[in-house]
């Protein structure tokens, strides 16, 4: 399958970590089946996975590969403002990565296994404050060596675990480790926390929204479309790239549909910390979607709008990496309904939103809104789960 880009986003560079294949779809029919008792019901709603984590031969396969296939050639050119503390002139080439994250942070697994994977080192930085995982496990010597910690060493990624993050300003912690590398004759490159800040940091799932306009017609035939996406929202831009690619998607495919109507897939971003307001991560998505946006052709302002930002915030719980008992219960749901395991910290959270939107009918309330002008004989609702990895980080839940 080939995924055919516009001009202006085909030629950005890309280092490709991903499989050379798009990351598999299918349907979840017994939980379709258990959500949706009715068959005759109008429309009738399907439910699908995209499996992010089946999208690489890398460790721990998740949605950060996708954002670091486009920050690769960046750090091989070394030639963007490269952290806090960096100074002009002409960049030597980096010896090492460097980032952060929670304890069981799966990013940064990702960015130590690329390092491996180019020849690099990695350093990354566990914050033990960060969300409350760490302070609610019943065993927190667990906590810190198992999961995504145990495959981080196993990469050979240098492992620093800081006590206190809140406080701090970022750059305010990373500056004194990076003067410290480059003191030592290594040149780092900095990713900041979920690679969303990161400038190209949006592309990788601006490209993902072509790779399942792609699918949708080998799955659901030439006019199916998968009308909603639901996908975890934590430092956001998978769900902002998602956001701007849909957009250009829209704008390149509205001259070929020949009733001249334009397909809206809604994308829905689940947030997954109750730390900072839905008002906060609306305009950070907002910020990284229309800087997707520009990268790939599209004229941000204009565009994306506000209203393309859909964050839900009722299953945050309790705090980031906290594993309530509803998440519990998806997460047993899947396994037992599918056979497919979500992950403790963003996708089951997911998938708890996707079952209230169907079983409360908030969905098909919005889809009639969204259709209520259109003569559509559409009687049938395509729903996305994006699974976005993360299941390595389930050893250090042993309890569930
Ligand atoms: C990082 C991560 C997310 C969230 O992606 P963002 O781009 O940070 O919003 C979702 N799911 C998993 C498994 C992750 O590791």
């Amino acid at each position: 399958m080939s995924i055919s880009l516009p001009e202006t986003f085909a030629k950005l560079p890309r280092y490709p970590l991903l499989y050379p294949h798009p990351s598999p779809i299918h349907p979840l029919p017994t939980l379709t089946k258990h959500l949706t008792p009715n068959p005759r019901s109008n429309p009738v709603i399907s439910l699908f996975a995209k499996r992010e984590d089946h999208s690489s031969p890398l460790a721990c396969a998740g949605n950060k590969y996708r954002k670091l296939e486009y920050i690769v050639p960046d750090i091989l050119t070394n030639s963007s403002p490269n952290g806090p503390g960096s100074t002009t002139g002409p960049t030597p080439t980096t010896t090492t990565l460097v980032t952060e994250g929670a304890i069981q942070s799966n990013h940064t697994v990702q960015v130590a296994s690329v390092a491996r994977q180019l020849g690099l080192e990695a350093i990354i930085i566990l914050h033990k404050a960060t969300g409350g995982g760490l302070t609610a496990s019943t065993d927190p010597t667990a906590f810190l060596r198992t999961g995504n910690v145990q495959i981080a060493r196993l990469l050979g990624a240098e492992v620093r675990m800081l006590e206190d993050s809140s406080t701090v300003d970022s750059d305010d912690r990373i500056t004194p480790i990076l003067e410290e590398l480059r003191a030592r004759g290594s040149v780092p490159y900095w990713i900041p926390s979920g690679a969303s800040l990161h400038p190209l940091g949006g592309l990788g799932y601006a490209r993902a929204a072509f790779e399942i306009a792609a699918q949708e017609e080998e799955l659901l035939g030439e006019d199916g479309r998968f009308d909603y996406v639901f996908v975890a929202c934590g430092s956001g831009s998978t769900v902002g790239g998602l956001i701007a690619g849909f957009k250009l998607l829209q704008k390149v495919e509205a001259p070929t549909r020949l009733d001249g109507r334009v397909v809206r897939r809604k994308v829905i971003g689940i947030l997954t910390s109750p730390t900072k307001p839905r008002e906060f991560h609306e305009g950070r998505v907002l910020g990284f979607a229309r800087r997707a946006a520009r990268l790939i052709g599209l004229d941000p302002e204009r565009d994306v709008t506000p209203d393309d930002v859909c964050l839900d915030d009722r299953f945050v719980g309790t705090a980031y990496g906290v594993l309530d008992s509803e998440s519990k219960h998806m997460l047993a749901l899947m396994a037992q309904h599918e056979g497919v395991i979500v992950d403790p910290v963003y996708t089951a959270k997911v998938m708890r939103g996707v079952v209230h939107w169907l079983q409360e009918g908030e969905l098909i309330k919005d889809w009639r809104q969204q259709h209520f002008n259109i003569s559509s004989s559409q009687s049938r609702v395509n729903v996305l789960f994006i699974h976005t990895g993360g299941q390595t980080a389930l050893s250090a839940y042993a309890d569930i």
